[in-house]
């Protein structure tokens, strides 16, 4: 009789690991109180950015956050009232941006991004997802020499960890976007980062897929997960009780609760992030264009061109202020002269995110039974597919090596 093993939350984290677990013979249980992919999953720019490694806690990050910040539609938002809610986690960003920490948490998140690229392309081909890829590369922009200069440690740290990329001006920076503005002075070019059709359709043909291969999905929310005997019991909302061998955390920005509940203090916070498509064919896009002096992308996607990114502190139940998603978007009109604006959809998700940038995946202090997947942050579309061989690995008695340092209890 095959163990059955249930997945708490069906974002494209609980949905790869899903995939990976049904691969190694689980019998495997969505548990979702919403539908499916309809958290940060639903409206992500659709990056696999595995050549993304550097971590955002970085001393480049806290030189630029002043400025960012004094602009109240800026990159990086505040509300005043929740920072003493933030302030504990602004403390270990900080600590964890320090030059050790910062090259510590480079080479882990390198090597979940080796694994990451590896395991994505062995899913989307399994999973029969491949061609909703896109490998056009990333065209990262900058408006001065010396924003240029002021990117060369980063592309330096990158190329130490062997991502190939080419920077790029006059002509070449025209051919791979016609039609920028002419503010931009230079670009780099990053061919092995890749992008999804669209972040939505590719979770829900990932769900197809996994329920296909047998995969079972239980509407409900999840309140408790605790130890039981030999295997683990979950409590849903309407007093259902779940038994199975294992259980899966991957409840994205809403995970800490249930990780408290196991005993583990995980200092998850959401950074929220907001964009807006518009309509295809809203300008003639030749690839994802990163503008990191404004902290948003421009993607193209299946459902439409996608403008948006910024990070705005301020928890789980603040109304979202979508006053940020239009002042992206001008600044995408000026950047793209002739990108027409009108018709566009917006929304604000939760990215689910950790101070040192890098994502839990391991075992709860309750029970190795237990296996958290959750805080990816930026990256949990690009990661997932690691995120699920991790997990598998480690319900199978297996030590990825990568896996040491994303233990939660890595926090104290
Ligand atoms: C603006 C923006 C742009 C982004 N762009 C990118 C990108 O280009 N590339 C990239 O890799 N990443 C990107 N991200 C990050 C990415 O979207 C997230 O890291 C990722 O979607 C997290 O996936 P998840 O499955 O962990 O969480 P989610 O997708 O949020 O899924 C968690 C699920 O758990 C469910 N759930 C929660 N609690 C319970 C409970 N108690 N019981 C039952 N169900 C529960 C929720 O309903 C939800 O469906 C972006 C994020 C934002 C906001």
């Amino acid at each position: 009789m095959p163990r059955e093993v249930v997945i708490v939350g069906a974002g494209i984290v609980g949905l790869a690991c899903a995939h990976h677990l049904l691969a190694e013979g689980w019998r495997v249980r969505l548990v979702e109180r919403g539908g499916v992919a309809e958290g940060a999953s639903f409206g992500n720019a659709g990056a696999l950015a595995f050549t993304d490694v550097l971590p955002l806690a970085s001393p480049g990050i806290l030189r630029k956050a002043p400025r960012w910040m004094l602009d109240p539609l800026g990159p990086l938002a505040l509300p005043p009232a929740y920072l003493p809610h933030i302030a504990p986690w602004l403390l270990r960003f900080w600590r964890a941006s320090l030059p050790d920490r910062h090259r510590h948490a480079t080479e882990v998140q390198s090597g979940l991004m080796r694994l990451a690229a590896q395991a994505m392309e062995a899913m989307v081909e399994s999973a029969g997802l491949a061609e909703r890829l896109r490998r056009n590369g990333n065209l990262e922009l900058y408006e001065s020499e010396a924003e240029f200069a002021a990117s060369a440690p980063g592309w330096a740290a990158r190329e130490r960890e062997g991502i190939a990329f080419e920077h790029v001006r006059g002509a070449r920076l025209a051919e791979l976007q016609p039609g920028l503005s002419p503010r931009f002075v230079a670009g780099t070019f990053t061919p092995n980062w890749m992008s999804v059709d669209d972040p939505h359709r590719f979770a829900l043909a990932l769900h197809a897929d996994v329920t296909a291969r047998g995969a079972a999905l239980t509407r409900g929310e999840v309140r408790d997960i605790a130890p039981q005997g030999e295997g683990v019991r979950l409590t849903l909302a309407d007093g259902t009780a779940l038994t199975c061998d294992a259980c899966v955390l991957a409840a994205g920005a809403w995970s800490r609760g249930l990780a408290r509940r196991l005993g583990d203090r995980v200092p998850l916070d959401t950074e929220r992030g907001y964009n807006t498509t518009l309509p295809p064919g809203a300008f003639d896009l030749r690839r994802q264009l990163t503008f990191g002096g404004h902290g948003f992308v421009v993607t193209p996607l299946s459902t439409g061109i996608r403008v948006g990114g910024a990070v705005e502190f301020g928890g789980l139940h603040r109304p979202p202020n979508f006053a940020r998603a239009d002042a992206m978007l001008r600044k995408a009109a000026a950047f793209l002269p002739g990108l027409r604006t009108d018709g566009g959809r917006q929304w604000m998700g939760f990215r689910p995110s950790l101070p040192d940038s890098l994502p839990v995946i391991g075992p709860s202090r309750a029970s190795p039974r237990v296996i958290y997947a959750f805080g990816h942050g930026h990256l949990g579309l690009t990661q997932s597919a690691g995120t699920g061989r991790i997990v598998a690995d480690l319900l199978a008695g297996r030590r990825p090596e990568v896996a040491a340092a994303l233990r939660a209890g890595r926090f104290g």
